[in-house]
């Protein structure tokens, strides 16, 4: 990675977990909400947000590192239920093709 950031012509984010600089298209946009982190669906809810790749992979990779504590300056425990199913729904998904 250059040290060089292109960020205003395509929206760019980085997943907390994996660290990887991807299309805003491609990662699921999280809101902390009295303390859990929800997934903003449909990318209306305020406040201060962390991108992911919806995948467990990155999940774990995030909660490994406290990322969310980084993401939302706070010191935590962050409910994860909500995010986990999600993300867990998706990744079936993904294995059971119609
Ligand atoms: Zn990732």
């Amino acid at each position: 990675m250059s040290g060089r950031t292109h960020g205003r012509s395509c929206p760019q984010r980085t997943c907390v977990g994996c660290r990887e600089c991807t299309d805003k298209g491609a990662l699921l946009r999280m809101v902390l909400i009295g303390g859990s982190l929800i997934p903003d669906l449909r990318g209306r809810l305020p406040g201060r947000g962390a991108y992911l790749h919806p995948v467990p992979s990155c999940l774990e990779q995030a909660v490994r590192r406290r990322a969310f504590n980084r993401a939302f300056r706070g010191p935590g425990p962050f409910d994860l239920a909500h995010l986990r199913e999600h993300v867990e729904r998706i990744a079936q998904q993904g294995q059971q093709a119609p």
